[in-house]
């Protein structure tokens, strides 16, 4: 029998307030003068003076601001290295990514494509990363993707959604100030973190699981349903608190695991529809009785408690083409569906099934 050996984020830094420490924790990083720190920061913060205050520049450092109405692309990605490249002196000193999943996401992938030759698609896969890559702080400001302890950076590129997963891709860096989480809307709070919840769901309920993925993947279903699903009420702080390291412990739970159904059908949606990963691992989850009864049950009883409305008949109006496109992308991510499925998935759904599932969201 072979394990795996993975890298784990090295540092990591939790408390109300410790975004304040960033400058004193980066600064011994500084290769020189000309080597600055490049910022990515999700334009939502563009004019918050609260947070973009505590970011000192020194020397050549910037802040690029980026939108995050799409999901990061990795044609993104290589316009952002070849215009860092183009104006900084040297090799940045490192790469600081501000905001969600998307973000976070971002930063790993520059700070790789930096280091790594050609296209950031032809990268896209496992273990196909040669060289480590800069320096690279991860600070999350919407709790429950887990990207932030990750080992992957899910791109879309233009034949997959898929991640580059490997060992170069964990950030050096975590910082987790749960106050930044503060201004996220009601339901964005509710999307991104019931993406924890499913990972935790798909983790607990995969063929993959053992005792370290079980350890983490309990502690973020529980923590979650603290959060969404609690009678007492929870001050907003502490449910911050709480689903900041919900989100760290689902994460982690895949590690050595792998996410199933909800994931692979939700790569779907966001390849043809644009949907993004949080409300559309909602979507779709929200059929998923058969597979994951439990999870979904506890899912549906915290959309009522939060009072969210899923949107209804996503797919009504696909073709018959992007609805094979839709399928075909679900159906590539073979890992997953060997997860939820086991060793003979093939045999334990099809095409026809697929399609029933997504007319149904
Ligand atoms: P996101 O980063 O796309 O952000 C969602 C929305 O929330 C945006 O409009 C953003 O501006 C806003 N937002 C973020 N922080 C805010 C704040 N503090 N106040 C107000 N608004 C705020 O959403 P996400 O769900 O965190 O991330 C989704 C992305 O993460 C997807 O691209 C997905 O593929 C990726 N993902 C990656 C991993 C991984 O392991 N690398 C795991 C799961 C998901
Ligand atoms: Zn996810």
């Amino acid at each position: 029998m072979n394990y795996k050996n993975f890298p784990m984020v090295p540092r990591v830094i939790f408390g109300r307030g410790s975004f304040n420490q960033l400058n004193e924790i980066i600064a011994p990083k500084r290769l020189s003068m000309d080597a600055p720190f490049i910022y990515l920061v999700d334009d939502v913060f563009k004019s918050n003076s609260w947070l973009t205050s505590r970011i000192l520049l020194s020397y050549d450092d910037r802040i690029i601001y980026i939108s995050t109405e799409e999901e990061p692309k990795t044609t993104q990605v290589d316009n952002l290295v070849e215009d860092i490249i183009l104006s900084t002196k040297e090799r940045p000193s490192g790469i600081i990514g501000i905001g969600g999943g998307s973000m976070l996401d971002l930063a790993k992938a520059v700070s790789i494509m930096l280091t790594n030759e050609g296209e950031t698609k032809s990268y896209q896969g496992w273990d196909l990363v040669k060289n480590p890559g800069l320096y690279h702080v991860g600070i999350p400001t919407l709790s429950g993707t887990g990207a932030e302890v990750s080992r992957t950076t899910v791109l879309t590129g233009p034949e997959k959604k898929l991640g580059i997963n490997s060992d170069y891709t964990p950030f050096d860096q975590v910082l987790l100030d749960p106050e930044l989480t503060r201004s996220v809307p009601k339901e964005q709070w509710f999307y991104t973190g019931m993406d924890c919840f499913i990972h935790s769901v798909e983790s607990l309920q995969g063929t993959y699981l053992n005792a370290f993925s079980k350890s983490y993947g309990e502690m973020a279903f529980d923590l979650c349903q603290e959060v969404f699903l609690n009678d007492t009420d929870m001050s907003k702080e502490e449910a911050e608190d709480k689903l900041m390291m919900a989100s760290w412990h689902g994460g982690m739970s895949i590690v050595y695991s792998q996410v199933g159904i909800a994931h692979a059908m939700s790569y779907g949606l966001s390849y043809v529809l644009g949907i993004k990963h949080g409300i559309g691992n909602c979507i779709v989850f929200d059929q998923l009785e058969e597979f994951y009864p439990k999870g979904v049950a506890l899912f549906k009883a915290m959309k009522k408690k939060q009072g969210i409305q899923l949107p209804k008949g996503v797919c009504t109006d696909l073709n018959e083409e992007q609805m094979d496109a839709m399928i075909d992308m679900a159906l590539r991510l073979e890992p997953l569906w060997e997860n939820a499925l086991g060793k003979n998935w093939r045999r334990k759904i099809s095409s026809k099934q697929l399609k029933q599932l997504y007319l149904k969201m």
